[in-house]
Order: C-alpha cells, then sequence, then structure tokens
C-alpha cells in the first residue's frame, strides 16, 4: 500500500472538498480494509477528529455516528436494547474484540461488502443514512445505487419500533467470513427476510415477505413457504467456500428458522 499525503480536515466540509481534488483521495475510518486492498492512495482523510463516534438516541430514533467501532456499538446499552439485541449480536459475529476496537460501523457499510455482516444484520429494519453534502437514502436504496456515491458517511439512523429480530452466520471456522448469513425480524407486526453472502451483498427477499405478510393465518407450513420463495427469488452462487446448491438449501432451514424464532 503506498500512501502520498495524510490529511486531518477540521471539518465535514473541509474533509469533502480534499476528497473532491483527485480520485485517488479515500476517506480513512479503521483502515482495516483499506489496508487489506492495499491500493495506491494520494491523500488519505482521516475522519477520527470530527466527533463521528457517538451514539444517541431520541423519542424515533438512534443515531450511529460513522466512526463508531464495531466494538462500542454491540457494547452500547442503546443498540441492545434494540429489536431483542439482534442487530448488536450480528456485529459480534465479526473477527475478534481486538479487531473490532478497530473497526468502524460506518466503513462497514460504506464498503458495500458481499459478505458484510453489519450490513445484513441491519437490513431487516428501517436504516437511513445520512450524508455530507446533505443526503438522506435508505440502506437498502445505497445498496441498490449503481456507482460509487462520492459523499461522506455521517450517521447511521436506525428507527425504534416494536419487533425482534434473528441473525445467523454460518461460517467453517470461529474467525471467517460467512459462507452465508441470515437478518429476520418482525416489527410492528410485519415479517422482514435479509439474506446475504450469497456471495453477494445482503438483499431484502421482497417475494417471500409479500408472501408471508399478505396471509391472514401464519403456521409451520407458512414459514416452510416463505423460505422456499425467498431460496428462489434470490440469486446465490459458486465460489471456494460453499456451493450455489449449499447456499439455497441453507437459505430453507435459515429463514425458516429466523420466521420461527421471532414469531415465538
Ligand atoms: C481480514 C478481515 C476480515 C473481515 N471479516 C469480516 C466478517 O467476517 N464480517 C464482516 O461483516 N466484516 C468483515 N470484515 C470487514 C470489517 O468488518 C469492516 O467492515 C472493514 O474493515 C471496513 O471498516 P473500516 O472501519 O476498517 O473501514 P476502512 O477500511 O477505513 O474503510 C473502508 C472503505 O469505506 C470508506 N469509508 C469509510 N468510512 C467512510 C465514511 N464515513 N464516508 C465515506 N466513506 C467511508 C473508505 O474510504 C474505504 O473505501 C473483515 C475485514 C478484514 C480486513
Amino acid at each position: 500500500m503506498k500512501i502520498n499525503e495524510y490529511y486531518r480536515p477540521s471539518s465535514l466540509e473541509d474533509a469533502y472538498l480534499k476528497l473532491q481534488e483527485d480520485s485517488k483521495n479515500v476517506i480513512l475510518a479503521g483502515g482495516l480494509w483499506i489496508k487489506k486492498m492495499g491500493q495506491s492512495i494520494n491523500t488519505i482523510v482521516d475522519l477520527s477528529t470530527l466527533g463521528l463516534n457517538q451514539i444517541s438516541e431520541n423519542k424515533n430514533e438512534v443515531i450511529v455516528g460513522s466512526m463508531v467501532t464495531q466494538r462500542d456499538f454491540e457494547k452500547s446499552e442503546i443498540i441492545k436494547g434494540l429489536f431483542g439485541g439482534a442487530i448488536a449480536f450480528s456485529v459480534r459475529e465479526v473477527m475478534g474484540v481486538n479487531f473490532r476496537n478497530i473497526a468502524t460501523i460506518g466503513g462497514s457499510i460504506m464498503g458495500r461488502y458481499p459478505f458484510s455482516d453489519v450490513i445484513c444484520g441491519l437490513l431487516p429494519y428501517d436504516v437511513t443514512l445520512e450524508f455530507y453534502p446533505k443526503q438522506e437514502i435508505s440502506l437498502e436504496d445505497y445498496l441498490n445505487y449503481k456507482g460509487k456515491l462520492n459523499a461522506i458517511l455521517v450517521s447511521i439512523h436506525i428507527k425504534k419500533e416494536k419487533g425482534i429480530g434473528f441473525y445467523k452466520k454460518v461460517k467453517m471456522t470461529a474467525l471467517d467470513f460467512p459462507i452465508i448469513n441470515f437478518a429476520v425480524s418482525i416489527v410492528n407486526g410485519k415479517y422482514r427476510i435479509a439474506v446475504g453472502s450469497r456471495p453477494m451483498v445482503a438483499s431484502l427477499a421482497h417475494k417471500a415477505m409479500d408472501y408471508i405478510n399478505g396471509l391472514d393465518k401464519i403456521d409451520q407450513e407458512s414459514y416452510k413457504k416463505a423460505a422456499e420463495i425467498a431460496s428462489e427469488e434470490l440469486s446465490y452462487l459458486d465460489n471456494k467456500d460453499a456451493s450455489k446448491e449449499y447456499r439455497l438449501d441453507l437459505t430453507k432451514v435459515y429463514v425458516k428458522r429466523g420466521l420461527e424464532e421471532v414469531s415465538k
């Protein structure tokens, strides 16, 4: 990895203007993925002194600064209090504690990593991303956005709603990337189902959600059918960790299990 210049901005505007100066200028958060990619960088713009490492709440939402570390996020009583602790649990599945002390929530979202536990864990909730210059976009729309959003992620807004969640990461060893991951929730009486690492970035299984949310009466067969629909509507691929068929089979098992769990 080669970095020509390190820059510590005095404000978000300063950081943004520096970012625009050159296509090889890059925002620095925890730096773990940047280091792994080993790209050639002109100026690295460090966000660590802009006060973006706070978690706060108001009546309607929880606001997570983009520089909050995964560890601070998972330990936060505010986050643990959301949806039965499901979102905090999903982040605890990433690597080890030392790693999560450095990796940030913002860096985890901006990368749109196909394997991301953080993204999959947040997707079945009402989550909005706030950027500088001022722009708000839902997490799902950001994941579907084609191209690079040349803006700075300031904070992540999680709507406070009544509900509970389930999270499952399937992995070979404790510190591995997921083979596939699942997040299922029931919020205000409506089910939401996210499947990630297929091995593509997490998506909501809209057809399966429409099916189960449209039923008058829900039983074991409905969970099974919704899981089958989720396995059919999303795309799955082979890679060195698992075959497409194995991922499809896991989807049928874990989406059903997730729906059962959140319905208890
Ligand atoms: C070895 C290894 C194993 C991993 N395993 C897993 C895993 O199992 N599960 C999982 O979910 N994740 C995993 N990750 C990813 C990790 O959890 C983080 O998501 C990743 O390191 C990015 O976070 P960071 O703070 O290090 O970001 P950085 O590396 O600093 O930045 C990542 C990217 O986001 C951009 N960026 C960062 N913050 C902002 C911002 N506020 N605004 C605009 N752009 C921004 C940067 O410019 C860069 O392009 C792994 C990463 C590594 C290196």
